[in-house]
C-alpha cells in the first residue's frame, strides 16, 4: 500500500510537471486549464457604438432627421428616462447577464475610453487588429478582397492539436476569409450571401439554404443578420467546435443608410440572439462552465447628428470602441473603470480565454496583452 502510494504520488508530480494534467480550478490568471477544455465565443457587432452600449438609445437621434420612420413607436419601444434603464431596454442581456457576471470595458464616463490602435476606423482594419493583436496602418488601408498577410489568433489556435479544425467563423460580411486567411489558416469560415456547403447537412441547414435563395438582398457584400444567427447556432450543434466566431452586420448597414430605428432593433434582436446563445451553451455538456463569451465591435461611428451615420479616418470619435466578456474564473466586476483597453487586445485575450495565452505569447509577439484584470490578476 505505501509503495504504492509513494509510486501514485511520484507519477502524479510527473504529470503535472509534464503539464498531463492541471489543478481543477482557473488559476488566476486563466492561463491553467481545467480538465475540461475551455471554449470561446465570440461575437461582433459591426460598428455599434459605444453610446448606445452604455446609454441606449441616443434621444436626439429619435428622429426623422436620422431616418426614424415612427418616432412615437421607437421612444416607446426604447426611450427611457434614465441611461441605465434606456440601456437595459435596448440591452437586457448584456446589462442584465454580462454585467452581472463579467465585465464591461470601454465607458469613457469611467475613465475607460476603449480605443483602436488603427487610425482608419473602418473594418478591415479593425478586424485584422482585433485578430491579430496589432495595427498595421501601411499594410491593412482598405476593405478590399485581400488575403491579409498577418497572422490571427484563430490561425495560430488552429496549428495546436487539441483545436486543430476546430475553429470557425460564421459572418454576414463576405470579406472576412480574406482577413482570416482562410486558405492559409485552414479555418472554417462561412461568410456573406452564399449557401452553406457540405454533404452532411442538417434539415435546418437546407432549410436555411432555401431561405438564404429566397430572402432579398439589401447589400451585395453583407448577409442579414437573422440567417447568419441560425447558421452559426446551427454549426456550433452540428461541429461543436472550440472557438467560435460570429460577426453580425446589420448595425454596421442600418446606420450607413441612416436608419436609427432599424440600427437600434438590430442591436436588440443581436442583444437577444446572445442571450439564446448563452442558454444553449449552458444547456449542452461540452460547453456548461468551461465557455466564455466575449462580444465586442470593430470601430465607433461619429457623435452628431450628421455623422453618426459614418466612420473613417476623418470621423472624430469613431476611434472609440468597447468589448464584454464573461465566462468561468472571470471576475464579476461589471463596468470596469480606471483602465485603457485597446481593440488590439482582443486576440490575446482570445487565447487567453481558451487557456492558451503564453502559446500565443509566443508565437505572435507583436499582440498587445490580454484585456488586464479579468482573473483579478
Ligand atoms: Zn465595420
Amino acid at each position: 500500500m505505501k509503495s504504492n502510494r509513494i509510486l501514485s504520488g511520484l507519477i502524479l508530480s510527473l504529470l503535472s510537471l509534464t503539464g498531463w494534467i492541471t489543478p481543477a480550478s482557473v488559476a488566476q490568471d486563466g492561463q491553467t486549464t481545467q480538465r475540461r477544455d475551455r471554449n470561446v465565443v465570440y461575437v461582433t457587432l459591426d460598428g455599434f457604438r459605444w453610446q448606445e452600449l452604455f446609454g441606449g438609445a441616443h434621444e436626439p437621434f429619435i428622429a426623422k432627421d436620422a431616418g426614424v420612420a415612427n418616432v412615437a413607436a421607437v421612444k416607446e419601444k426604447f426611450w427611457r428616462d434614465s441611461a441605465e434603464e434606456r440601456r437595459e431596454t435596448l440591452l437586457p442581456f448584456i446589462w442584465k447577464t454580462v454585467a452581472k457576471q463579467g465585465q464591461i470595458f470601454g465607458d469613457p464616463t469611467k475613465n475607460a475610453a476603449a480605443k483602436l490602435e488603427n487610425t482608419h476606423k473602418f473594418s478591415y482594419p479593425g478586424y485584422s487588429e482585433m485578430f491579430c493583436g496589432f495595427a498595421d496602418d501601411e499594410g491593412i488601408k482598405s476593405n478590399n478582397k485581400i488575403p491579409n498577410q498577418h497572422v490571427s489568433v484563430l490561425e495560430l489556435l488552429n496549428q495546436r492539436p487539441s483545436f486543430k479544425d476546430r475553429i470557425a467563423a460564421i459572418a454576414s460580411w463576405d470579406v472576412f476569409p480574406f482577413i482570416l486567411n482562410q486558405p492559409r489558416s485552414g479555418i472554417y469560415c462561412y461568410a456573406g450571401i452564399t449557401p452553406i456547403v457540405g454533404d452532411d447537412l442538417t434539415d435546418r441547414e437546407r432549410l436555411l439554404n432555401d431561405l438564404i435563395a429566397d430572402t432579398v438582398v439589401l447589400w451585395p457584400d453583407c448577409q442579414i443578420d437573422s440567417l447568419i444567427m441560425q447558421a452559426s447556432r446551427e454549426y456550433l450543434m452540428k461541429r461543436k467546435p472550440r472557438v467560435l466566431f460570429i460577426g453580425l452586420g446589420e448595425t454596421d448597414e442600418w446606420a450607413h443608410g441612416r436608419r436609427y430605428d432599424r440600427y437600434l432593433h438590430a442591436a436588440h434582436r443581436a442583444d437577444a440572439f446572445l442571450a439564446g446563445l448563452w442558454n444553449l451553451l449552458q444547456s449542452l455538456p461540452d460547453y456548461k462552465d468551461t465557455t466564455s463569451l466575449l462580444i465586442a465591435c470593430d470601430h465607433g461611428r461619429g457623435s452628431t447628428i450628421r455623422d453618426w451615420t459614418d466612420h473613417g479616418a476623418k470621423v472624430e470619435g469613431a476611434e472609440f470602441v468597447w468589448m464584454a466578456t464573461m465566462g468561468p474564473g472571470i471576475k464579476p466586476l461589471g463596468v470596469r473603470s480606471d483602465v485603457s483597453p485597446t481593440l488590439s487586445q482582443i486576440a490575446s485575450t482570445i487565447a487567453q480565454l481558451v487557456g492558451e495565452h503564453d502559446h500565443f505569447a509566443i508565437n505572435s509577439p507583436k499582440s498587445a496583452k490580454p484585456l488586464i484584470g479579468l482573473y483579478g490578476e
